[in-house]
Parts: structure tokens; sequence; C-alpha cells
């Protein structure tokens, strides 16, 4: 679980030779896998390669300014998700909304429908 759950963010496996010393890292393929239970300092330095921000840039903040995030659970019935797009579900409920943001950006939201509809036939 540990080795996909890492492949999940980005990793590679460390080792693919099963006979080879353990490495400490769930990352290894082994035959003995007691040792190798966890991430290790290499796994974690290559997730800050990938992840880490060394700059204080929040592209969010910037690109979405204004633009109220959705509500989660709540009924976003009245929530302004922009124009319909025209792509609708099984359902016949339009999906997918765009709608300008600030610099230029355009601001698509894509509307998973959840409950039961009148339509509805789960
Ligand atoms: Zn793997």
């Amino acid at each position: 679980m540990c080795q996909e759950v890492g492949h999940t963010f980005g990793l590679n496996h460390q080792d693919e030779t099963f006979s080879n010393p353990n490495l400490g890292s769930c990352m290894d393929y082994t035959n003995d896998p007691s040792t190798n239970q966890h991430p290790n300092q290499h796994d974690y330095n290559q997730l800050v390669t990938i992840y880490g921000h060394t700059d204080r840039t929040d592209s969010y903040t910037t690109q979405f300014a204004g633009i109220p995030a959705p509500r989660s659970g709540a009924n976003n019935d009245d929530e302004d998700f922009g124009t319909p797009t025209g792509k609708k579900d099984s359902h016949g409920r339009d999906i997918l909304f765009v709608k300008p943001a600030a610099g230029g950006q355009t601001l698509y939201t894509w509307v998973n429908w959840a409950g039961h509809g009148n339509s509805d036939k789960h």
C-alpha cells in the first residue's frame, strides 16, 4: 500500500532487484519487506523536489482572486458557476460551467451532482 500511495504522489521504485539489500524504503522491491515498510529520506527528498515551493507565489490566489470557491456540503443550486457549456450528465443536468476569471483566465467548474433529483433512478 505504501508503494502504491508513493506512486500516486509521483515516486518511482528505488530498486527493482528483489535480492538486493533493503534500502529502508517501501519503494524498494524486496523478498523481505520487514525493513521496507515506510518511505525513506530519499523518498521525502523526491517529494520536496516535486512539490516544494521555493518562491512566495500563490498561483491559486493570484489566478482566482475574488472568485468564491464552491461550497462543499451545501445546496449549490444558486451558486454562480457561470455559463453552462451544454455538457450534461446522463440525467440531463448541466455539469460543466465556464466564467471569466481575473487576469484574462477562464474558470471551468465541473459539477458532480449528488442526491436524488426528480429524474434520478439510482
Ligand atoms: Zn511499484
